[in-house]
């Protein structure tokens, strides 16, 4: 069977389409001509035959994009959308409708669990939210209305692991679509779709683009839930628009080498303040002996945290955070570049209690040299008394 990286590199090219060149060009369009009258009743009807009959459906470069995220997760279909949370709002509202329950793991993503809050309850649709630890136990929070249970493995903040089989079990024993946020890991790393799960969207914005010049998001799916899915994402209107489809197939070419180098980065950096005096605990979960992570994934990626031996205040954090030369303070992650920022917990979790007290600090490993990032991390922890 051909690799993954292989595919990267040959899916979603076509080049014989498109006089020879390498890279597939950019189409703008919002208005797509039709041959004739026939052409245009079909279209009318759905049933028309080329590659898009509007903008909003996207262009070929938009299928090229699809094609080639499909050649690496397996699933039957894949939508790319304007950015991750579009590809969250739009999975939810696919399967969601006034009265129905939603089950959320509960160190899920923060805007996802704001979307549930401010959006979903606006329709009547009640969220709950469970430990992510929970695994088949998650049957005893099944309601008759429950029709979706989200899953995020591991959190990007705590990188708590989820039992993805168990609870996969558990759903399609209540018929239960199954959706999982799958950015941390992506497909190289996490096969989701061999784990059972129904739906996988990404962050397309963190890796699969890599440049930190991308919003964007993937929707994956089986046959089975491709047809709600198109219609909500037509709905909506979530489609992502063509410059950013080139920038993110140009981004994917790579994803396999540059995760290579986050993840020799990241477990580098991690191992290090494993061994640091003013560290209480590193959250990493390639190093935290992790039954889960041994049988379901294939590597790690470049986001970690640590929990500072205490809780410090703002102007000393400050001192720590002024100091680092190679870590930019950043929203997102998943770019080329290393970034740190200070995390707190106290309104983004209700069905557990972190364990931890000390301040809390997430990190990106970038492609720099490890010894640099390391050393920078050094000086810093230094400024804290
Ligand atoms: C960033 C992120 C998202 C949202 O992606 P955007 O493109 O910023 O909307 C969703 N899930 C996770 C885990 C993320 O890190």
């Amino acid at each position: 069977m051909t690799s993954k990286s292989t595919k990267l590199v040959s899916a979603g090219r076509n080049s014989n389409q498109y006089s020879g060149v390498v890279n597939p060009p950019v189409f703008h369009a919002s208005t797509i001509l039709f041959d004739n009258y026939t052409e245009f009743k079909k279209a009318l009807s759905g049933r028309h035959e080329g590659a898009s009959p509007y903008g909003r459906h996207g262009t070929p470069l938009t299928r090229e994009l699809e094609a080639a995220l499909q050649a690496i997760d397996g699933y039957d279909k894949v939508f790319v959308t304007s950015s991750g949370v579009t590809a969250i709002s739009t999975s939810l509202l696919s399967f969601l409708k006034p009265g129905d329950h939603l089950l959320m793991v509960d160190n899920t993503y923060d805007p996802t669990r704001r979307f549930c809050k401010e959006e979903l309850a606006k329709f009547n649709i009640e969220t709950t939210y469970y430990d992510p630890t929970i695994g088949a136990d998650i049957a005893k929070l099944i309601q008759p209305n429950t029709k979706v249970i989200f899953m995020e493995s591991p959190g990007s903040l705590t990188f708590e692991l989820q039992d993805i089989p168990a609870i996969v079990d558990i759903a399609k024993a209540n018929n239960i679509t199954t959706i999982i946020d799958n950015t941390w890991a992506t497909p190289l790393y996490l096969d989701t779709k061999a784990l059972g799960v129904d739906v996988t969207i990404q962050a397309g914005t963190k890796y699969i683009n890599g440049h930190s010049d991308v919003m964007m998001g993937v929707i994956s799916c089986n046959k089975k839930h491709a047809g709600k899915i198109s219609r909500t994402y037509k709905n909506i209107g979530a489609q992502l628009a063509p410059d950013d489809c080139y920038l993110a197939l140009r981004g994917l070419r790579t994803l396999a080498v540059r995760l290579k180098q986050h993840e020799a980065n990241a477990l580098y950096l991690a191992k290090q303040f494993q061994n640091h005096s003013k560290i209480q605990a590193v959250l990493h979960p390639a190093l935290s002996g992790n039954d889960i992570f041994k049988r379901n994934f294939t590597g790690s990626s470049g986001l970690f945290s640590i929990v500072l031996n205490k809780a410090y205040n703002d102007d000393e954090l400050a001192k720590f955070f002024n100091h680092l030369q190679h870590f930019g303070m950043g929203f997102s992650w998943g770019g080329y570049e290393s970034l740190a920022i200070p995390f707190w917990l106290d309104d983004i979790r209700t069905a557990t209690k972190f364990a931890y007290n000390g301040s809390c600090i997430r990190i990106h490993a970038g492609l720099e040299d490890k010894e640099d990032l390391w050393q920078d991390l050094q000086n810093a922890l230094e400024q804290l008394g």
